[in-house]
């Protein structure tokens, strides 16, 4: 028999209302968790049950048991890591993603689902003046969307030393060097275990974070051989932008190819009043960012934008007998490393069509005002010390010793007003603030200044 829509209903209209509650009581309970994984390890149920349950019975139990383990990310006062709220429009429409249950690899068998991530792709190329015809892939995250574009790097320079790699493999290969700076994002090198290439080559960063020119020019200098320069948009300390103008030019004077690691900073480039924090960014070769950070999309969600279509297809498209392609655009497998996956860029759609170009501007706007504001506020502290430079939407803050910030750190999380994650920056132990969630506003931040104001009065000196 095929699907039998009655039995849907019962679940869906459960797991609905558990939706609601939960987004109902999101602006009122404390932020953090109450409870450890462990301890919420029970209400699942132990060991295998031996008989099935009804799939309302089942949504129930799951609603109920995970409850108290939830963090509270979508709230306007969640400040951790560099994570992000989901904007109505992209939940609903997540939602969907779901029910349809379409494999977004193929145009001719998921028509719907590969056009809608083509508009959303071609969107994306427009809000963000990324290069018409770059090929746009929907991964999980950045790390995979800087695996993806690293992956079409790989490509292109080992085909340039003429070097044939879907053959030979990376045995016996020319040397390859990649560049990074010294602040990346340890994604990135992961990314280069994943694609065999080892460590990277380390570039000194300045006293913000971002990758020094000289060192970037002597290290270019002092070597050879097939080169990637991978920069970074969006320091997760302080925000800070790497000056990829600058650095693209030295590294394609050596024939580099340029990746951006852009996983919450690309957004900027959204903004008329942001973009110049990122100059010099369209002349990369590959960017990599995330839908699920500052767009607001739910997880999983990241984009891998490649300047140059034939690597990436070359590095991550399948060629078999039983998957038939059609004539034309793409395939979107031709572009992600996965075969099959749920159609991720329907929520990004979702997301640009309800903000509209002047709404993401706004939303990236809005965040950074709001950390600029957190700044100001927490910094009137006593004993605060902001540490950054407050450009985009990263403030990192000390309370003295690193044994009193993490005291403070602590504290504030006890209260449950607003949570924000410890760090260790600059050889200190920080409070780090992200400012990511599209509802932040105005008392969140009152709220959040004032909670922070209260864990340094409690902490004892
Ligand atoms: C978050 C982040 C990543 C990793 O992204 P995921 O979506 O968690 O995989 C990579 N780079 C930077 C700069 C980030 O902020």
């Amino acid at each position: 028999m095929s699907a039998q829509p009655e039995l849907y209903t019962a679940a869906l209209d459960r797991a609905s209302a558990h939706a609601r509650a939960w987004l109902a009581s999101v602006p009122d309970r404390p932020v953090g968790p109450r409870v450890s994984a462990d301890d919420v390890a029970a209400g699942f149920g132990g060991g295998l049950p031996e008989d099935p349950c009804p799939a309302a019975d089942v949504v129930d139990q799951l609603a109920a048991a995970a409850e108290p383990g939830l963090m509270a990310i979508a709230s306007g006062r969640f400040f951790g890591w560099v994570m992000g709220g989901t904007l109505p429009a992209a939940l609903a429409a997540d939602w969907l993603v779901s029910a349809w249950d379409q494999n977004a690899g193929l145009r001719y068998a998921t028509p719907a689902a590969a056009a809608v991530e083509e508009t959303a792709g071609a969107w994306l190329l427009d809000l963000l003046g990324l290069p018409e015809g770059a090929d746009v892939g929907f991964v999980t995250g950045a790390t995979m969307a800087n695996f993806a574009g690293l992956a079409a790097a790989r490509q292109h320079v080992l085909s340039e030393a003429g070097w044939d790699l879907d053959r030979l493999g990376l045995t016996g290969a020319p040397a390859m060097r990649v560049l990074v700076g010294a602040e990346r994002h340890d994604t990135v090198d992961l990314a280069l275990r994943y694609l065999g290439l080892g460590a990277p080559v380390v570039v000194a960063s300045d006293e913000q974070g971002r990758l020094r020119l000289d060192a970037l020019a002597e290290a270019l200098q002092s070597g050879g051989g097939p080169t990637i320069v991978c920069v970074q948009a969006g320091n997760l300390h302080s925000g800070a932008f790497d000056p990829i103008a600058g650095a693209a030019a030295l590294a394609h004077e050596h024939g580099a190819w340029v990746h951006v690691d852009g996983a919450f900073g690309l957004w900027a480039a959204a903004s008329p009043a942001l973009r110049h924090l990122l100059a010099g960014y369209e002349t990369a070769d590959s960017w990599a960012t995330d839908a699920h950070k500052t767009l607001n999309v739910p997880y999983d969600c990241g984009i891998v934008v490649v300047a140059r279509p034939r690597a990436l297809r070359a590095a991550l498209g399948v060629h078999t007998s039983y998957l038939v392609s059609s004539d034309g655009p793409p395939d979107p497998l031709e572009k992600v490393p996965e075969l099959s996956r749920r159609a991720r860029g329907v929520p990004v759609w979702a997301a640009l069509r309800s903000l509209g170009r002047s709404g993401v501007a706004d939303l990236v706007e809005r965040l950074v005002h709001n950390a600029r504001a957190l700044a100001d506020g927490i910094a009137a502290i006593d004993g605060a010390e902001v540490l950054n430079q407050v450009d985009f939407t990263q403030v990192c803050v000390a309370f003295g010793e690193d044994a009193r910030t993490r005291d403070v750190t602590a504290r504030l999380i006890q209260d449950g007003t607003a949570w924000m994650s410890g760090s260790h920056w600059k050889d200190r132990d920080v409070l780090r603030i992200s400012v990511s969630n599209w509802s932040t506003d105005e008392d969140d931040v009152r709220a959040s200044v004032e909670a922070v104001r209260r864990a340094v009065a409690s902490s004892p000196r």
